[in-house]
């Protein structure tokens, strides 16, 4: 760990009454291996509030990775590879570009976090994962000519980016226009976060 954030979630005092997450702790350290370029922090806030009890519903709302009941935690993918796991008392973004990054994100799910908390009436609460794309199902869409025009050496690796969100129908320029559509129709079916 290099840096502290102390109270980048704090909110004004008279919006804490209503919230269940109001404040938390951001650190940082180097990441070890990343996917994206230029991407190189570990985010990690440590949260002044247990939100245990708020898990099942934004599990519902957000369709997570995995879901595990007891003790309760939740990961999902949002936009570009990121994986962001939340349990009772932290949330961990595996991969950032810079700390305003990051605090465009916590501040993000602290919002949907207290919302999820604030319409659990409403929410039918969630304890499974939701669905997710196969890689082999994407693969089967792809050219599978290895051309490297999407970044990437291999279709398998850009399937399995795909299959994480990191990667979309648009990120293959080799893609003839119907097999672009298919492989739309086919993520569309799936629960992304951008
Ligand atoms: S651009 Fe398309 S065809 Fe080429 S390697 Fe990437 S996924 Fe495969």
């Amino acid at each position: 760990m290099f840096l502290a954030t102390p109270d980048l979630g704090l909110l004004p005092a008279a919006m804490e009454k209503e919230m269940l997450l109001t404040s938390f702790t951001v650190e940082f350290s180097h990441a070890d291996c990343c996917r994206n370029k230029g991407q190189a922090l570990r985010c990690l806030a440590r949260l002044d509030q247990n939100v245990s009890e708020a898990l099942p519903y934004l599990n519902a709302v957000l369709g997570g990775y995995t879901y595990i009941k007891e003790p309760p935690l939740l990961t999902f993918h949002y936009s570009q590879g990121k994986l962001i796991t939340v349990d009772a008392d932290s949330i961990a973004i595996n991969c950032v570009k810079n700390p305003i990054e990051a605090q465009e994100i916590l501040t993000w799910l602290q919002q949907e976090i207290n919302v999820a908390w604030e319409n659990r009436g409403e929410i039918t609460p969630k304890y499974t994962a939701a669905p997710w794309p196969k890689p082999a199902d994407i693969l089967r869409f792809l050219p599978k000519t290895d051309c490297g025009r999407c970044g990437l050496s291999t279709c398998t690796a850009f399937a399995c980016l795909a299959a994480e969100g990191g990667m979309s129908e648009v990120d293959c320029p080799a893609l003839p226009p119907n097999a672009r559509k298919e492989l739309a129709t086919y993520l569309s079916r799936f629960h992304f976060d951008e």
